[in-house]
């Protein structure tokens, strides 16, 4: 198959960090080594990249921390040994099987990741799900997206962003909260900064607890206090309601649930609700203002919604202001959660989280467990949902887990309340790791070591916050033995003894999948690598018989994919469940990303110019608050939590609220050395539909550090 070409002998491939999706070209060079540019052609980012994708590249050619040939010990007490492929497999197999065996198929479980490809997602669920017979596999999306999915589909009927980015330009007003996008999504906020500076009457609300470079261009911040998320949207549709700024015929005709919303925000006036939030009344009317006089209206957020004990509501009732309004469906209009991971969406279209079935059908309906066990041809599916991300780690302290396979991702630096996981990874009788590098603290626990190809050592495809599908070229060999992910499940299937795992290529997987999403509402039943390659790129649903190729808009006919074709607006109570600051704890810690370093840093931290940008992990902390800590720039200081604590110096700003501090979350150990990591700290409390974690709300105490 011909691969498309640029200038350069250059090779397309999508960078494979955040949820934009931005498109490079990859060179390569003499020396082996590869170089990098943004995509000119690519609609997403037209060229562009930001500073961690315009260093992608180092992360590949810089071989130094790679693991070269899979590792084994035949016991907790022994060395690790460099063994075949055939022994690792094999021995994981032997394990697995005898688990299974004694303990039933719930004893074992896959804890993937948002980077994964759609491909390798499509196996390892294959695997589980349809051949083991568990449903315990969860990747790290679920501490990304998981409320943004389940309110989508409480609000529209389906796990659906209905937006495209090209909405961006047909905008006139943007709601951006729980979100940095100016550092965490960098180049769709690059086209926002863009429309906005063409188009002087185009609004831009900001809601954060801190001033982020996303308030630079701001006609209004809303610098609410942590976990008022739900009283400031009820306050800004009650307005919308008193002004008169919704639309009646979207609502009476294409929505569900109004009145019932109505008279949840009508319990508290606007002048309380400004209180609670810590804004003033002014400047929610003005917020609904900007809204009502909207042509255009997108709402854009990411974790600081989502990573909530209450982010579902939250999400919901952000959804509430699109359905309104009735900004949904049309130009320029829609809710637009901006994804963490760049993968997080093709691993939903395949099913790869604890509560999913293939192509988002519903582990919970007995006609479409049947439907995918008659395709797989395996075993029958449990109908029991598997443990997600944080109570696998739950099950393994416990002992219901007796073993775990890990793959690409770094739980010891991203999950909350860390220590707990730390010791569960201790009690577990068998830890399979997955992994490109050798320096994630999980490997101290493996007892396999299997070594995976990195991003341009492999092909894929990978899908965006906007649905849009996007083939990834193979540029190089991987490293020593190193070997693609899908290789290494579809490997050990058969080792298992099980049929269908017999792929010939990645191509041959995605077809696969293709074929298992006919019919349902993200069809892509026409799609094939040929299709991708010859077309760049694809927004699902893509029908084969109906002449669909691709649909940048969803619900343009209003008809939603809920039971009764509307959509729900709902009337989520406004109850904040975190943990809350006392006496001894009187601070919220809230934790976020910075610009230069994606996730646990095992890629961004090995790039020399991305570490110059901020170098060491930081408290930052209101100059009132310091000041009666008799804390000053620089000091070390102690964040204490009820789970443990973290030394790190202070950064005193007035960009943050009084009674709040924050941390980033990508520091993990540093030589053996945890004090860095914030997730010592954060709560394991879950939102109780999304399992989503509440990283963004603890209780701590903040103390100046004294030399003992
Ligand atoms: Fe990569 Fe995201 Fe930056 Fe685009 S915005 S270059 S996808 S990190």
């Amino acid at each position: 198959m011909s691969l498309k070409k640029r200038s350069n002998n250059g090779l397309k491939s999508i960078c494979c960090y955040c949820g934009v999706g931005c498109g490079v070209v990859i060179n390569k060079e003499k020396n082996g080594s590869i170089t990098l540019e943004g995509d000119k052609d690519y609609p997403v980012n037209k060229g562009m990249l930001c500073s961690k994708g315009m260093n992608l590249h180092y992360t590949v050619n810089d071989k130094t921390d790679r693991l070269l040939y899979p590792q084994m010990r035949y016991s907790k007490n022994m060395p690790m040994q460099r063994v075949s492929w055939d022994t690792a497999l094999e021995r994981t197999a032997a394990v697995f099987k005898t688990f299974i065996y004694k303990y039933g198929p719930d004893s074992v479980a896959f804890y993937a990741s948002g980077q994964c490809l759609t491909e390798e997602y499509y196996v390892v669920n294959k695997l589980i799900k349809g051949f083991i017979g568990s449903n315990n596999i969860d990747t790290n999306s679920r501490l990304c997206m998981s409320s943004a999915v389940a309110a989508y589909k409480i609000a529209l009927g389906e796990d659906t962003v209905p937006l495209c980015y090209d909405d961006i330009e047909l905008a006139d007003c943007f709601y951006v909260t729980g979100a940095n996008p100016a550092w965490c999504h960098p180049i769709l906020w690059r086209r926002v900064e863009a429309h906005k500076a063409a188009n002087p009457h185009v609004k831009l609300i900001v809601v954060d607890p801190r001033v982020t470079d996303t308030c630079g261009i701001a006609d209004l911040h809303l610098q609410l206090n942590p976990g008022t998320d739900i009283t400031l949207n009820h306050a800004i549709g009650r307005v919308l309601i008193e002004n008169g700024d919704i639309d009646v015929d979207f609502i009476t005709n294409h929505a569900d649930g109004f009145e019932q919303y109505s008279k949840v925000v009508f319990e508290r006036s606007v002048a309380q609700s400004a209180g609670i939030c810590g804004v003033s009344e002014q400047d929610i009317r003005l917020a609904a203002k900007y809204i009502g006089e909207a042509k255009g209206f997108i709402t854009m957020w990411t974790m600081g919604l989502n990573q909530s004990a209450i982010g579902v509501n939250k999400n919901l009732s952000l959804i509430n202001l699109n359905l309104i309004t009735g900004h949904i469906g049309k130009p320029g209009s829609g809710p637009l959660s901006l994804t963490g991971q760049p993968n997080a969406m093709g691993g939903r279209e395949v099913g790869g989280l604890a509560n999913l079935l293939p192509a988002h059908r519903n582990l919970a309906n007995a006609t479409h467990r049947a439907e995918v066990q008659k395709f797989w041809g395996g075993t029958e599916i449990a109908a029991k949902p598997g443990l997600t991300a944080t109570e696998m780690f739950e099950a393994l302290n416990d002992g219901r887990l007796k073993a775990i396979w890990i793959m690409c991702t770094n739980p010891l630096t991203s999950l909350p309340n860390v220590r707990l996981a730390e010791e569960a990874l201790k009690k577990a009788k068998f830890v399979v790791v997955q992994e490109i590098s050798n320096k994630p603290e999980t490997l101290a626990y493996a007892d396999v070591i299997l070594p995976a190809a990195a991003w341009a050592e492999k092909e894929g495809t990978m899908t965006n916050s906007e649905r849009r599908i996007s083939y990834l070229n193979k540029v190089l060999d991987p490293p020593g033995e190193a070997i693609a992910d899908s290789e290494i499940i579809c490997r050990f299937a058969q080792k298992m003894g099980y049929k269908g795992f017999d792929f010939k290529s990645p191509s041959e997987i995605y077809a696969e999948h293709a074929r298992l999403t006919a019919k349902t509402n993200i069809d892509i039943s026409g799609l094939s690598y040929d299709i991708i390659k010859q077309q760049g790129s694809v927004q699902w649903p893509y029908k084969k018989r109906n002449a669909v190729i691709g649909t940048p808009r969803l619900f343009t006919d209003k008809k939603f994919y809920t039971y009764n074709g509307n959509a729900l607006i709902s009337a989520v109570p406004d109850t904040l469940t975190s943990e809350a600051p006392n006496d001894d704890f009187p601070f919220i810690l809230t934790t976020g990303r910075i610009r230069d370093q994606w996730h646990t840093m095992s890629k961004t931290g090995k790039v020399n110019k991305l570490n110059q940008h901020i170098k060491q992990s930081f408290m930052e902390i209101n100059p009132s608050d310091a000041a009666a800590l008799h804390v000053q720039e620089g000091d070390v200081t102690i964040i204490t939590s009820r789970r443990g604590e973290v030394r790190v110096k202070a950064k005193i700003s007035p960009e943050i609220k009084q009674g709040v501090v924050f941390m980033p979350m990508h520091w993990g150990k540093i030589l053996n050395n945890d004090m860095h990591r914030v997730n010592n700290v954060t709560n394991d409390m879950v939102d109780p539909i999304s399992k989503e974690p509440d990283f963004k709300y603890c209780a701590v105490s903040v103390q100046k550090y004294k030399k003992p």
